[in-house]
């Protein structure tokens, strides 16, 4: 399962981090996911790339159980996801998640975002909380900002807080929906930047995104979604240079 190492593309392990078998979702009788299979390793990075409406918010949301699904099974670090409260927190505390729109608490500074639920959740002491904070927020390059409030900041910056705020939870695995669609195209650049360093740093990360040259320079695989199923995954030269499917080229001679 693993491949050739180089710097930005380090090797992943065999362990498994995520494991989606037979997956299959409705929103009352509308059929959202059908028959998703993926499994994702330590260290893998997956980008999921379709049109919108295909299902892929609601594949990485049933991933930390912000959506239930209705028949299949996921297993997350081995727990199988099933609707118990203890397991449900677990999960939640094993995967961190960046949404398109940041949803930083505005009536809170950055810090105070970033030891919320480390102080209240984990019940970490708020001075060790609050030196973890830091920490991040020095990865994500804004500890000048720790002060101020979300309101105060561009969005480029909100998107980093809000990275910085999931990994003070020490998760395991990080998920991304959209981070940059909401941004202004000058601060794309600096959230991916953060998203490549994490990646660097060995993160398990599935990232929904339309930044395809994100996906060409950090994926280990690219898995195209359409109507709720995957069409076709493969590494990223094969998917950008040799797609398989009609519906696969038809995306990417729109987008790209
Ligand atoms: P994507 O992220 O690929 O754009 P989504 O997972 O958001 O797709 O949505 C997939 C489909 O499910 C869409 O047709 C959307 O309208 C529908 N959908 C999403 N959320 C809900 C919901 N809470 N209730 C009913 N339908 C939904
Ligand atoms: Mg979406």
């Amino acid at each position: 399962m693993t491949e050739p190492a180089n710097a930005a593309r380090p090797a992943f392990g065999t362990e498994t981090a995520v494991q989606i078998e037979k997956l299959n979702k409705w929103y009352g009788t509308f059929h959202v996911l059908r028959d998703i299979d993926l499994t994702v390793r330590r260290g893998e990075r997956i980008v999921i790339a379709g049109p919108s409406g295909s299902g892929k918010s609601t594949l990485i949301r049933c991933i930390n159980q912000l959506e239930e699904h209705q028949s299949g099974r996921i297993t997350v670090d081995g727990i199988e996801l099933t609707n118990d409260i203890k397991n449900i927190d677990k999960i939640r505390s094993e995967v961190g998640m960046v949404f398109q729109h940041f949803n930083l608490f505005p009536h809170l500074t950055v810090l105070e975002n970033c030891t919320l639920a480390p102080i209240w959740v984990r019940k970490i002491p708020r001075r060790e909380a609050e030196e973890t904070a830091m920490h991040f927020l020095r990865e994500v390059r804004i500890p000048d900002q720790a002060h101020k409030y979300p309101g105060q900041l561009s969005g480029g910056q909100q998107q980093r807080v809000a990275i910085a705020r999931s990994l003070c939870m020490r998760p395991k695995i990080m998920l991304f929906d959209e981070p940059t669609s909401a941004l202004d195209p000058e601060m794309i650049k600096e959230v991916l930047d953060t998203m490549i360093e994490l990646a660097e740093g060995g993160m398990t990360m599935i990232c929904v995104t339309h930044e395809m040259g994100f996906a060409q320079a950090v994926a280990h695989r690219v898995i195209f979604m359409d109507q709720g199923q995957i069409v076709e995954e493969n590494t990223p030269q094969e998917f950008f240079n040799n797609p398989k499917s009609d519906r696969t080229k038809l995306f990417l001679s729109q987008i790209l």
